[in-house]
């Protein structure tokens, strides 16, 4: 029964929901706005990313590129008002690798980015008339340059990012990139809401009461009673499918466990002004000049010396004082269905050290020492295309701010507007439509789902 009401209920307080309770709070003036959450808020997915953002996402059409471009400029606004409180930078992403049949499919990237909307391309082969590279400052966004920069100029590699292995012969940073805190972030748009009327519940919703095809109200755990209200918001991250049929709706969403590698070292191993580097080839484990003669001699050493798959990634943490740093490298892309807490294999920390190792050759001093790394993870869930699901469904008043899969933290601003303008019946932007449950109703989409090409998935 309930026992009391609201506007709007929205289930999960992680970045997803308190980013949705800010834009209809603040943005909208709705007062009586419930988050309700089973656990502290921020502390479930949106506690375990690597905090990144970037403008540089592949077609098809520029949906995801103007909503990424749109969130970046809401970040960069809330960066302006509080002091940078959210600790935003602009290093960039660094793709690299040490292929040079490569070259073409690098420049390729930065142009057809171009094209999407996220900045223009230069390409710097170590020729006169090359345009001028502007390095990234490790703090700071205003003034930077968009885009992308194409390096092909190895003089240029060694001196822009010494860290690297040699073996890098083209690298591409891409510029509206970089990080910031995603807890500070996160409690920034909580407190903001809350100022502005919304209240946060401790709970589990069991149920959402459907009738007429409406939305009437929603039911909580723990006998804890229930809220009546026309207007329900599935912001539950990893438990988006259930709570979506809770709706009577199959969401067409499946989950992917993502672990994070965190370490420590100092100021000679760890190259702290690095942008987020991502290596893009398939890298063999490093291993000490001994521990290889040893793994030679093994019945299982060729295999332990394989090349693994591409993508292992760094950015630097931490402070100057005690340099830390994030490593991802994930490459068992099977759905699960999500455990909380998620299951975490301790040996995939050492496994990402030694990847990055490879490509930073720095870190092999860590690797030599026994560093301890820390791993902890988090599910990406996603839609087979890996496009957010954000807008109305086929249940009036209820609404879906989900399927963020790997880009919460840099999306949850532009998903947060582009929700509360559905919910309150503002103006949406054009890309509305490129992230609506009813996409996959138009036999075109469905053609389209079979061509796909890039997830964008890094
Ligand atoms: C290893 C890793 C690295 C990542 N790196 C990045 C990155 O660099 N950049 C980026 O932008 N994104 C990144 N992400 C993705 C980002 O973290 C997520 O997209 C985002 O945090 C998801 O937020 P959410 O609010 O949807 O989910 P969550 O943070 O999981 O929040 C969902 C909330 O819903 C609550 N809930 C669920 N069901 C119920 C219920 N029935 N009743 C009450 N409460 C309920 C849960 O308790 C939880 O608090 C990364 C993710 C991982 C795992």
């Amino acid at each position: 029964m309930p026992n009391q009401t609201a506007d709007v209920v929205i289930c999960g307080a992680g970045l997803a929901g308190v980013a949705a309770a800010y834009y209809l709070a603040v943005g909208h003036g709705i007062r009586d706005i419930v988050l309700v959450d089973e656990r502290e808020p921020l502390s479930l997915t949106s506690s375990s990313s690597t905090e990144c953002y970037r403008n540089w996402w592949p077609g098809p059409g520029d949906a995801m590129v103007r909503l990424m471009n749109r969130s970046i400029d809401l970040l960069e606004a809330i960066a302006r008002e509080t002091d940078n409180r959210i600790a935003l930078n602009r290093r960039g992403y660094l793709f690299a690798t040490g292929d040079p049949a490569r070259i073409d499919e690098f420049v390729q990237a930065a142009e057809e980015s171009a094209r999407l909307g996220a900045g223009p391309a230069r390409v710097h082969r170590g020729a006169p008339g090359d345009p001028e590279y502007l390095p990234a400052p490790a703090e700071g966004w205003e003034g930077l340059p968009t885009g992308a920069d194409v390096i092909i100029d190895r003089a240029l590699i060694r001196r822009h990012f010494p860290y690297l292995t040699d073996r890098a012969v083209v690298v591409l940073h891409a510029r509206r990139c970089g990080w910031l805190s995603a807890a500070a972030l996160g409690h920034y748009l909580l407190e903001q809401a809350r100022a502005a009327g919304a209240r946060l519940l401790r709970g589990s919703v069991t149920g959402v009461e459907v009738s007429g095809g409406r939305v009437r109200g929603v039911q909580l755990g723990a006998g804890a009673g229930g809220i009546a209200t026309e207007r329900f918001v599935n912001a539950a991250g990893p438990s988006f499918k259930p709570v979506g049929a809770m709706l009577g709706l199959e969401l067409p969403v499946f989950c992917e466990l993502h672990m994070r590698a965190t370490f420590e070292g100092d100021a000679t191993t760890i190259p702290m002004a690095a942008p987020l580097v991502i290596w893009m080839d398939p890298t063999s484990l490093y291993h000490s000049a001994r521990e290889r003669a040893e793994l030679e001699r093994r019945e299982d050493g060729p295999a332990l010396l394989a090349p693994y798959p591409p993508g292992v990634h760094l950015r630097p943490a931490g402070t100057p004082e005690r340099p830390q740093a994030l490593g991802l490298w994930t490459f068992d892309m099977a759905p699960r269905e999500p455990l909380i807490p998620p299951p975490v294999d301790q040996h995939h920390g050492e496994l990402t050290l030694r990847g990055l190792a490879s490509v930073i050759p720095s870190l092999a001093t860590l690797v030599e020492r026994g560093t301890p790394v820390r791993v902890d993870a988090g599910y990406y869930t996603k839609t087979a295309e890996n496009r957010p699901l954000i807008g109305p469904t086929p249940v009036e008043g209820a609404y879906l701010m989900g399927a963020i899969s790997g880009f919460g933290v840099m999306g949850a601003c532009g998903f947060g507007e582009l929700l509360a303008a559905h919910l309150t019946g503002a103006d949406l932007p054009d890309y509305a439509a490129a992230f609506l449950l009813s996409r996959y109703d138009a036999p075109a989409y469905q053609q389209l789902l079979g061509r796909w090409g890039s997830s964008g998935q890094l």
